[in-house]
């Protein structure tokens, strides 16, 4: 019996062949220097976690309401507020199970058989799956390394067509680590609100950027509110990825569809989680400085070792835990010709895995994560120099 022409349009993951490698390496007892993970490394704060066993005690354990408990939707609300000084209702916010569900209940609420939606690459693996999945045509906007990756305003209008229904924004952004600017932002609200056309905002990596950039949410733009459906998350900023929570603001006509969809679906996200991420957003945030200082120091380290490697280079991302240098050079002057070639000989011969950059709709890069030890970092930054120098 044949499987649905739907679940077989859509890819596994494409970083799944170095997987593969690590995994079979893994298995014959060798060790590999992971510089893969999408994820914090670090552990979720304390206070988080009593909130968590507080509800547990408290039997905070049946069904909540399908769109999550009013208090959390009040607390997203108050740190948007807080934040951006942004004014969002409850009905206009709805919780989910993790940023990438709340992502996808949006597309399948707006997005219209044949919709063509915009996709900014480099772009985060899950965004074209999603689309397809959700009967949308893909177009990409084909983005470069000049001005580190960044959308603006007229690459945006070039790209639009009759038939776009929406793009997706990606700041911080994942896996470039560019951070869009304010004023930048602000003409592109302004282009989608006069050719009328939604922005999916996603800014899972809001809290980490460096260098005293600053993160800005089209969520303060009052104006542009019509067009503007926020993604947000936990997973990163409280270090929660296996908590699953993520939430969505937008109109109250499009989050309540997505309501309608997600309670005919998983409905509300786990209860628990639902109590912790109250404690993460109205609890101290001091936690968040503490690992942006290691994070940052982690990039710089790996940034100038990545620039001492021949063939390699890269700039300094403004934002997540993400590099993604370039090795054009590198491919040019040896036998190795793609991303996903080197990635494999990076984990068969220096027992480093990294992600190609082939992954994110972008050749000639790689994306390597700094969310693990500065030990880790160093050690295998050692090992990808050898390993080059020997090619
Ligand atoms: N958006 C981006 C750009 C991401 O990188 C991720 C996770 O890696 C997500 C959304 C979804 O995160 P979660 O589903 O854990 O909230």
């Amino acid at each position: 019996m044949n499987l649905s022409r739907r679940a077989n349009s859509i890819t596994t993951s494409p970083t799944m062949a170095v997987l593969e490698e690590v995994a079979k390496l893994k298995d014959k007892g060798i060790e590999v220097l992971d510089l893969g993970p999408g994820q914090p490394d670090f552990h979720t704060p304390d206070n988080i976690k009593l909130a968590a066993n507080k509800a547990i005690e408290e039997d905070f354990t049946r069904y909540t309401e399908p769109s999550g408990i009013l208090e959390l939707r009040k607390a997203v609300i108050e740190k948007y507020r807080r934040d951006f000084g942004a004014q969002y209702k409850p009905n206009e916010v709805i919780i989910s199970s993790g940023g990438k569900h709340s992502l996808f209940n949006l597309m399948l609420a707006i997005i219209e058989e044949g919709d063509e939606v915009l996709i900014p690459a480099p772009y985060w693996v899950s965004y074209p799956q999603q689309v397809i999945l959700a009967g949308g045509k893909l177009r990409y906007i084909e983005l470069q390394e000049e001005n580190q990756f960044v959308l603006t305003r007229d690459i945006l209008d070039e790209s639009l067509s009759t038939n776009t229904k929406a793009v997706i924004i990606n700041t911080p952004c994942n896996p470039t680590g560019s951070v869009i600017p304010e004023e930048e932002l602000e003409k592109i609200a302004e282009l989608a609100l006069k050719k009328r056309i939604y922005i999916i905002f996603d800014e899972c990596y809001e809290k980490l950027t460096y260098d005293g950039v600053k993160h800005f949410s089209l969520a303060s733009l009052q104006e542009a509110k019509k067009v503007t459906l926020i993604i947000n998350s936990v997973s990163k900023t409280y270090a929660m990825p296996g908590w699953r929570i993520g939430f969505a603001l937008g109109p109250e006509k499009v989050i309540s569809t997505v309501a309608k969809l997600q309670s005919h679906t998983t409905s509300a996200p786990c209860s628990i989680s639902q109590k912790a991420t109250v404690e993460a957003l109205n609890g101290s945030q001091d936690f968040i400085k503490d690992m942006l200082a290691q994070y940052a120091r982690r990039r710089d380290y790996m940034v100038e070792a990545l620039k001492s490697i021949p063939g390699i280079s890269c700039y300094k991302p403004q934002g997540t835990f993400y590099i993604f240098p370039n090795i054009t050079h590198l491919l040019e002057s040896t036998n190795i010709n793609s991303s996903e070639e080197l990635s494999r000989q990076l984990v068969n011969h220096a027992r480093v895995a990294v992600v190609p950059g082939s992954s994110f709709g972008k050749e000639g890069y790689l994306r390597l994560s700094f969310a693990t030890s500065i030990e880790v970092i160093k050690e295998s930054m050692k090992r990808m120099k050898e390993f080059v120098e020997g090619l």
